[in-house]
């Protein structure tokens, strides 16, 4: 019997190959840094060729360095940087030109006008996205727009589009397969994540030809078998899921209420909220969780542009720490935050602000003060942040999150994790495998291979390292917010 998993994460910047056993125990990874292009001012591109040619690598790569044969492997899964937008010709097999990285914004303009035309509340209505350049749909109209023959062959039925998951799968089946998940498809702009459809309207206001599309099915799923020049003997991909949604589904997050949280760069955190479409009041956005035997569960979504930035900012900008691991010892050394809040504006504020002129400040300097209160203030926004992020998801839900899973290279740092835990007065549970992401695209996959019986299977193999209760007493704690939120609305100001 084959039993282990092979796990695609294709990233942004890098691609992971990951191998995981029938416990969900990492076994193996192998990983290659991607080339990103910035051939124009707001322009963000990668080479398709890149991306599969690293993907054939690290795959192949894992299973020779842990001596794991190809007929070992049971599944494979892939989770992938969502919204990146590809568009290939169905014959050769190319892509007509530069795949376009869900980071780009040259397809700014096209939005506000999309906008001023009053079109956002139905794209909101239908998709849970704002009208942005984010999202594929307006990316794959500026490539059928500028790419010389696009729109004649689109509309002939020769090209395909995908997201970088559709596209792999394409690759990964010889061609045989051009399907994507309902994850992937909900961040296209295109798909009415209400009735579970390409949505017309939608397709009508953006001149995206039908033809162009993927069938579109549940996370975990027959997609289709890599052929035997992959690895070396064919292999069934049975799960897919976009990168956000794959670690809440890594994390185990199956439940209303339930929350994980990422603290890399940036945060992103997504709320589990079951199986009824809730359109956000706060800015946030409404996307699809999971499904699984057509049974849909939607998330709320919200990111914070700057969290482990901030660290790095403390580091390199100013240098007064070394190392992103010596903040945790430097916060322990004062009592307190000694008055000193740090907005980390640095690129704009997020959700629930949604300020993109918003500048960084650091607010509340005494004499008394110094670089420890600094390093203390640092750390301490990212748990006001997440405080802003859940009462924003939580409104949004109708009823508050149970406690949030937390992964990402700053969750390292447990003062940071007790913080965000005394803040928000919610219990943040921090996993033993932090490599969530790529755990869920194989849970899924082994879910669907039958190595996983069921959720409540997977619920029990997830394990919690370490588990922080809300330790604050509440009048320290609304001090504490008041101060960040009073420091928050200097920056607005
Ligand atoms: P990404 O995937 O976005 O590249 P990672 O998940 O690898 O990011 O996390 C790296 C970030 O976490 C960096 O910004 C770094 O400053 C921060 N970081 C790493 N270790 C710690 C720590 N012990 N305390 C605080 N921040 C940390």
């Amino acid at each position: 019997m084959p039993q282990f998993i092979l796990a695609i994460d294709q990233g942004t910047t890098s691609t992971r190959a990951m191998l995981f056993d029938a416990n969900g125990h990492i076994v193996g990874m192998c990983q290659k840094e991607l080339q990103l292009y910035y051939p124009n001012n707001g322009w963000v591109e990668q080479n398709p060729e890149d991306i599969w040619a690293d993907t054939q690598f690290v795959c192949r790569g894992v299973l020779q360095q842990h001596s794991v044969a190809p007929a070992d492997i049971a599944c494979i899964g892939i989770t992938n940087q969502r919204e990146t937008t590809i568009v290939w010709d169905r014959k050769t097999g190319e892509a007509v030109t530069n795949a376009i990285v869900w980071q780009d914004r040259r397809t700014a303009d096209m939005c506000k006008e999309l906008k001023d035309k009053g079109h956002e509340a139905t794209v909101t209505a239908k998709t849970g996205l704002l009208l942005d350049p984010y999202f594929s749909g307006t990316k794959l109209r500026w490539i059928l727009d500028n790419v010389k023959g696009a729109r004649m062959k689109a509309e002939h039925g020769d090209l395909a589009f995908g997201t970088v998951d559709c596209f792999l799968l394409w690759r990964l089946t010889g061609g045989k397969s051009h399907a994507t998940d309902i994850t992937n498809a909900s961040r296209t702009m295109l798909f009415n994540i209400i009735e579970q459809k390409w949505d017309d309207e939608l397709l009508a206001l953006l001149q995206i030809p039908k033809k162009l599309l993927p069938e579109v099915r549940d996370n975990a799923s027959d997609f289709g078998t890599a052929t035997a020049d992959f690895i070396g003997a064919p292999v069934p991909v049975t799960g897919m899921a976009g990168d956000q949604q794959a670690a809440l589904f890594g994390q185990a997050c199956f439940h209303p209420g339930m929350v994980k949280s990422t603290y890399g760069t940036g945060c992103f955190a997504l709320m589990n909220i079951g199986g009824e479409f809730k359109p956000s009041h706060n800015k946030m956005l409404t996307t699809v969780a999971y499904r699984l035997k057509g049974e849909i569960h939607y998330a709320i979504e919200g990111a914070i542009f700057v969290a482990g930035a901030a660290i790095q900012w403390l580091r390199d900008g100013l240098g007064i720490i070394k190392s992103a691991a010596d903040t945790e010892k430097i916060a322990q050394s004062v009592n307190d935050n000694g008055g000193v809040y740090m907005v980390p504006a640095f690129t704009g504020l997020g959700a629930p602000y949604w300020e993109p002129h918003a500048r960084a400040a650091v607010t509340g300097l005494t004499r008394g003060a110094t670089s420890a209160h600094l390093v203390r203030a640092g750390l301490e926004a990212q748990g006001y942040q997440t405080a802003d992020l859940m009462q924003a998801m939580a409104d949004d839900a109708g009823y508050p999150m149970s406690e949030i899973r937390v992964d990402g290279g700053m969750v390292k740092n447990g003062w940071v994790c007790q913080f965000i835990a005394d803040i928000t007065s919610t219990p943040v549970l921090r996993p033993v495998v932090t490599e969530t992401t790529a755990l869920g695209a194989a849970y899924l996959a082994g879910l669907q291979a039958g190595l996983f019986k069921s959720l409540d299977d997977i619920s029990a193999k997830w394990q919690c390292e370490q588990r922080f209760s809300p330790q604050m007493p509440s009048s320290e704690r609304e001090q504490l917010y008041d101060g960040w939120k009073a420091a928050v609305k200097q920056v607005l100001a």
